[in-house]
């Protein structure tokens, strides 16, 4: 027997692995079981392009034991084994130059060691949360001798020869009082399946049954040991497109979200070369009932070379895309990276940046169909909107894929298309926003536009009155609201500048009844029924916006509107040759107050409006 000292790194990672993720101590099981895939990975590779391993029997499978009264559990596979000098290699030292890395960077604060342990494999040494001690037989594929190795976990190993039938590793955990809940069947079956079931070689659970045979005084228990297969030993994502059916993908999707109907469309990738990784995206028929909640369930699973990490992180996608179904799956990360890494990851920003260009790429391909699209966008368009704000990288593509309803349009348009239907001269592209599609379609504001046969998206949505005008730009369009003052200023004509011009006196007077109510009047172009209308100065937020902050708490500065009124109106002709007295000052205020009604603001005192109403009704009549 050969008596051997840890490395001393050795010693560090294990008292890190022992006191920091203890609470999670369930994950040696996972360990275990990888190192075990990877040793069937490796071994099948040898077998199929080295001469050598030729004829080594390539019987891949995983064993898990346990024996309740010796609080014994055994995890044992046919994989490439290891001779005496790579036990002492590989479960004596760290190999491993990252890990290594690591190591040197501990500072003994053990807080923040803990964090750092995420960016690393744990491995192997993870049983010691749960071992006093590890016994591990192995015979490397191709020798004859097999050894035994055992530790503590304290300072050093022991190595001795030993037998095994065949080549692989079987790895005994004596089981300390942590480690004593882990000979059970449910709880290893569970485990597995958790973490496990997707690694592609088959896990086998050894088990002891008991049943009666016989009745009455004849009865007998008659115990067996049975094994069982616990894993479903297929990582569907890993497999090739061309092998997979529509049906399977619909299959595996119900598998994976619980959700009863079929996916609307789904996206399967796999990455080669700088990084390697699989995705598989599912976009669901239906939007999830959490969509609109702040604590909305994380779609998207992350698995490390098929071992499974989290369903519990919603960095993984960008929220605008929260309510995307499936899984990634990277080859290039440690399995235990802790939530922290995960966050600040490069590997895992790459795959994501990747990965939010593949699902929009499909978006923009599903929307080729109009009537598949309109679907899709019924039930995903507006956390689409949300990514205009969010996702500035993607903005132009989010563009593309975002649909408005129109004044010229059935159903929604695309910019895309709004720009296709512009005038010649056209280069804006024109919007209105407020609560109600019936009271926007029949405002004042569109009179001009209507007029000039120029089309203007109906904006109706809250979102919009958000997203939109942080957008500003559709490719070299301007996006302009109508509701804002400014907006019809590149439509005037020379006449409109000149009857603007000649309305002066009577905006000044207009403007002295109404004092400080109005940020300004001014004479407007793009009126032709109304006598008046509302708009916001550029620089304010919408009435809307305006309304909506109010209503979320928070103190959006009030800002004054500006009255606009139409030159050519007959009421406004008529006031024009109407002296100072009460009956202008009413007609004044009355032409305010109708243009707030119809924009569907509140009046500060209906009871004066509707005395002044009557006033003139009674001298009307
Ligand atoms: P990692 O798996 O991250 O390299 P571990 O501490 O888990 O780190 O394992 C160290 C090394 O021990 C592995 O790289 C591998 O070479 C070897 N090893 C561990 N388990 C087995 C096994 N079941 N069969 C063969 N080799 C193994």
């Amino acid at each position: 027997m050969a008596q051997h000292q840890f490395q001393t790194e050795v010693n560090q990672i294990l008292h890190l692995i022992i006191h920091s993720l203890y609470s999670h101590k369930e994950i040696f099981l996972r360990e275990l079981v990888s190192n075990s895939s990877d040793a069937l990975d490796k071994l099948k590779h040898l077998t199929l392009t080295e001469d050598a391993y030729k004829t080594v029997t390539f019987a891949p499978r995983i064993d898990i034991s346990f024996d309740e009264k010796a609080k014994k559990l055994t995890i044992a596979d046919t994989g490439i084994g290891m001779n005496e000098a790579d036990l002492v290699e590989n479960l004596g030292t760290i190999a491993n130059s990252g890990t290594k890395k690591f190591v040197e960077q501990l500072t003994g604060d053990a807080k923040k060691d803990s964090n750092l342990i995420g960016q690393f494999g744990v491995g192997f040494y993870s049983c010691y949360m749960v071992a006093d001690t590890v016994e591990v037989v192995s015979k490397k594929a191709g020798e004859s001798e097999a050894f035994l190795w055992t530790s503590d976990g304290k300072s050093g190993f022991d190595i001795e020869k030993s037998e095994r039938e065949s080549h692989g590793t079987s790895i005994t955990l004596h089981l300390n009082d942590e480690g004593v809940e882990y000979v059970s069947r449910w709880e290893i079956q569970n485990i597995i399946k958790k973490y496990s079931n997707h690694i592609p070689f088959p896990i086998y659970l050894h088990y002891e049954d008991t049943r009666t045979e016989g009745e009455g005084d004849d009865a007998k228990e008659i115990t067996e040991m049975k094994e069982e297969q616990i894993n479903s030993a297929s990582a569907f994502w890993k497999r090739p497109k061309n092998d997979l059916s529509d049906e399977d993908y619909k299959e595996f999707y119900k598998d994976l979200s619980h959700d009863y109907e079929d996916p609307m469309f789904w996206s399967h990738t796999h990455a080669e070369g700088m990084l390697d990784y699989t995705t598989l995206f599912y976009i669901p028929s239906k939007a999830p009932f959490d969509l609109y909640r702040a604590d909305y369930t994380a779609g998207v699973k992350l698995y490390v070379k098929r071992v499974f990490i989290t369903d519990d992180e919603k960095e993984l996608m960008p929220t605008y895309l929260r309510f995307v179904r499936g899984i990634i799956d990277s080859e290039d990360l440690p399995l235990n990276v802790s939530r922290e890494i995960l966050q600040q990851n490069k590997v895992l920003n790459k795959i994501r940046t990747n990965s939010v260009k593949k699902i929009l790429s499909e978006f923009s391909d599903y929307a080729k169909d109009a009537e598949k699209y309109a679907i899709f966008y019924e039930q995903f368009g507006r956390p689409l909107k949300e990514g205009l704000y969010q996702d500035y990288e993607n903005r132009e593509t989010l563009m593309e894929l975002v649909r408005f309803k129109s004044t010229k349009a059935e159903g929604l348009t695309s910019l895309a298309d709004y720009v296709a239907r512009m005038q010649p001269d056209q280069n804006t592209v024109y919007y209105i926003t407020g609560e109600n599609e019936a009271s926007l379609r029949l405002s004042p504001l569109l009179e001009m536009y209507k007029k000039k046969d120029i089309e203007v998206l109906i904006l109706d949505d809250e979102i919009d009155e958000i997203v939109i005008p942080s957008v500003n730009k559709y490719k070299d369009y301007e996006l302009k609201s109508v509701n804002r003052s400014d907006a019809a200023d590149d439509l005037k004509t020379d006449d409109d500048k000149k009857a603007e011009e000649a309305l002066k006196p009577l905006l000044e007077r207009v403007k002295s009844v109404l004092g400080e109510k109005v940020k300004d009047v001014k004479a407007s172009s793009r009126l032709s029924d109304s006598p008046s209308c509302i708009v916001a100065d550029s620089s304010d937020p919408t009435f809307q916006m305006q309304a909506m902050l109010k209503a979320m708490g928070q103190d959006a500065p009030a800002s004054k509107p500006i009255l606009e009124i139409n030159p050519e109106h007959a009421i406004i002709k008529k006031m024009n040759e109407l002296p100072d007295g009460d009956l202008f000052n009413d007609a004044s205020l009355m032409v305010y107050e109708q243009a707030l009604i119809v924009e569907g603001l509140k009046l500060d005192n209906p009871a004066d409006f509707v005395k002044r109403m009557n006033e003139l009704m009674n001298k009307a009549l």
